[in-house]
């Protein structure tokens, strides 16, 4: 199988702290001094000017030793008592951080996103490596995994992702090979059971409205359905909605209803992000072809448009719940629509 996108797994996560020759302490790095081998953090045995403590103290630590060389000292955090080896001229300068309390900051983030904290990317400090809930190893930045636990945004796992890409492709018969060729991030590339390969719209791929070019297997004539749905939006409304489907639940899952999953940035308000559209199939009736379904629905919303002119709801009353533009009709309309289908079942049924 084709696993894409990828990122390189040649970089190694690193750690924020070693454990200096003949001592059993964690003893953590600023980002930049990572790349020193341990070796280097040796004890530098010489005193320590006084006036260094007042320093110390003023910023929150305490000088434990002199370090690797007249440069260095190691730092003990007065509030988690971590130590951190930092330049004198940073003691001195500016106010250091403790990486310790740093490294917590980040694990705790994870945990709170659902992730465990593996390390730091060697060279770009706004990188991460996180193991997922699935077990499969993410590489994503800080501030995205901050928006996670804020419930802000989803840490999606590639692998995972592209295996699910996969089984929703065989399902209709087609195979993933790769990403797009023209680089369209909503595009994959598909190879047909007959052979021919064709670049589809992943969407189009779940719900399956495309047809093969090559061998012309597609939705168009493949049967269809004329469906009716029920949906209740989270502000308490009920509407109903009629249309034509190869695959209604499909469309009902992967089409319809507005994604309130974290990440989304169509949701209006933080209520919308607690509550679900919710949504059934109530009646579907099958069709030879999509061509007809598709006829068959035009006739039935003109006759509606006739029959009943003022129970095509105006966009703006569903357009924060789901993805359509037109045709969603108010809820008394439900028993007028279901009697429409089972006529038309009737009709369906003398004609076969
Ligand atoms: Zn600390
Ligand atoms: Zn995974
Ligand atoms: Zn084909």
């Amino acid at each position: 199988m084709t696993s894409f996108p990828t990122h390189s797994c040649a970089v190694q996560p690193t750690l924020p702290f070693i454990t200096p020759p003949h001592t059993n302490e964690s003893l953590f790095l600023p980002r930049r001094s990572r790349q020193v081998p341990p070796e280097a953090w040796q004890i530098f045995p010489t005193k320590i000017p006084a006036h260094w403590h007042g320093f110390a103290k003023d910023k929150g630590f305490e000088i434990v030793r002199r370090v690797r060389d007249k440069n260095h000292i190691v730092l003990e955090c007065q509030t988690c008592g971590g130590l951190t080896a930092h330049k004198v001229y940073t003691l001195r300068s500016a106010q250091p951080e403790c990486a310790a309390c740093h490294y917590d900051r980040i694990n705790e983030t994870a945990k709170a996103a659902g992730l465990i904290f593996l390390g730091y990317h060697p060279t770009n400090r706004h990188q991460g490596f996180f193991r997922a809930p699935c077990g499969h190893e993410i590489l994503r930045q800080f501030g995205f995994v901050e928006r996670c636990a804020k419930e802000d945004a989803t840490p999606r796992c590639e692998t995972c992702h592209a295996a699910k890409e996969q089984e929703e492709a065989e399902a209709r018969g087609w195979e993933l090979i790769g990403p797009d060729p023209q680089n369209d991030p909503n595009y994959r590339l598909y190879r047909h059971d007959c052979g021919h390969e064709q670049r589809v719209a992943r969407v189009n791929m779940q719900t399956g409205r495309f047809c093969c070019e090559d061998c012309g297997e597609g939705w168009s004539s493949a049967p269809s359905y004329i469906y009716a749905m029920r949906f209740l939006f989270p502000d308490g409304t009920q509407v109903v909605k009629l249309g034509f489907s190869r695959d209604p639940q499909s469309r009902l899952h992967y089409q319809l209803k507005r994604s309130t999953e974290a990440g989304s940035t169509e949701t209006k308000n933080s209520e919308t992000n607690s509550s679900e559209v919710d949504g059934q199939v109530l009646c579907q009736v099958p069709m030879q072809s999509g061509h007809l379904a598709l006829c068959v629905e035009k006739r039935l919303h003109a006759e509606i448009k006739r029959t009943y002119p003022d129970a095509a709801l105006p966009v703006e009353r569903f357009e924060t719940w789901l993805r359509v533009k037109s045709e969603i009709y108010v809820a008394e309309l439900e028993p007028v629509i279901l009697a429409m289908l089972t006529r038309l079942h009737g009709d369906a049924h003398d004609l076969g």
